[in-house]
């Protein structure tokens, strides 16, 4: 079973200390939900976890199965089994969706055995076509560039069905602060929960507990000021929707010294 283990993490972005000590453990079979307010670090982490070359990690270990992550380039990574659904996926005009995606399992299917032949273009069609419709994708984005002149919720459908594609161990989600509506959080939420099962651990960040309506997560975390400063189960998010961050940065805020 696929663990994810991040100790003491602090990161640095052009010299300026984000993550501040943060500490995870994320199994395979297990949602966790990262809350916190805009500027806390959410996306530094995904970014982290994923190896960017922005995020200078100062201290701490992320590790895979006991295996040092730090060590290993993002593609590496993703061979292992790690997936970033990013928070502004990027437009890549000229290559079609079907194209990006076969081109990635076949990268995926080298890593594990380097004799791999790749998928054949009709294996792929059919599979592509039982993934699109299993998230309610019509058939015709497959032909699409990718993210080209994409809606902000198809740009969700697209990462979703990347994740699919890719079936990978540990998935991070990186949701979009503001203007995802309701039909793009069901699409990530329906997503995520077909594809959820006993091989897949996710990492869900939101800033809305409305996403947490539609998926259930084991465990909830706040993120405050680089670190996790509270975890519990789904009563945490209910809170939050109550109360807001105020009782957060009370408790946890550093005092401004005069
Ligand atoms: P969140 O996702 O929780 O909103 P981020 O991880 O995006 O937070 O950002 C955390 C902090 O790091 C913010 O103060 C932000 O301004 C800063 N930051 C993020 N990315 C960069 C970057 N590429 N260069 C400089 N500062 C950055
Ligand atoms: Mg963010």
């Amino acid at each position: 079973m696929s663990t994810l283990t991040i100790k003491n993490l602090h990161v640095s972005i052009e010299g300026k200390e984000i993550l501040k000590g943060l500490n995870l453990e994320i199994k395979a079979g297990e949602i966790h939900a990262i809350m916190g307010p805009n500027g806390t670090g959410k996306s530094t982490l995904s970014y982290a976890i994923m190896g960017h070359p922005a995020y200078e990690v100062t201290e701490g270990e992320i590790l895979f199965d006991g295996q040092d992550m730090l060590e290993l380039a993002t593609d590496e990574r993703s061979r292992l089994g790690f997936f970033l659904a990013f928070q502004y996926p990027v437009a890549i005009p000229g290559v079609t969706v079907a194209n990006f995606l076969r081109t990635a399992l076949n990268a995926r299917r080298r890593a594990e055995n380097p004799d791999d032949k790749g998928i054949s273009i009709l294996e792929f069609r059919k599979t592509l076509k039982a993934k699109m419709d299993m998230l309610k994708m019509d058939h015709a984005f497959a032909g699409r560039y990718l993210n080209d002149g994409f809606s902000g919720g198809e740009k969700k459908r697209a990462e979703i069905l990347q994740m699919a594609t890719l079936k990978p161990k540990i998935a991070v989600l990186d949701e979009t602060d503001s203007g995802l509506d309701i039909d793009a959080l069901r699409i990530v939420a329906d997503g995520v929960n077909a594809l959820s099962g006993d091989d897949l651990g996710v990492m869900v960040i939101t800033h809305y507990q409305r996403l947490l309506d539609y998926i259930k997560p084991k465990f909830v975390h706040i993120m405050f000021d680089g670190r996790i400063v509270e975890s519990a189960g789904p009563e945490l998010a209910l809170r939050l929707e109550e109360q807001g961050y105020d009782w957060v940065r009370e408790k946890y805020a550093e005092p401004i010294v005069a």
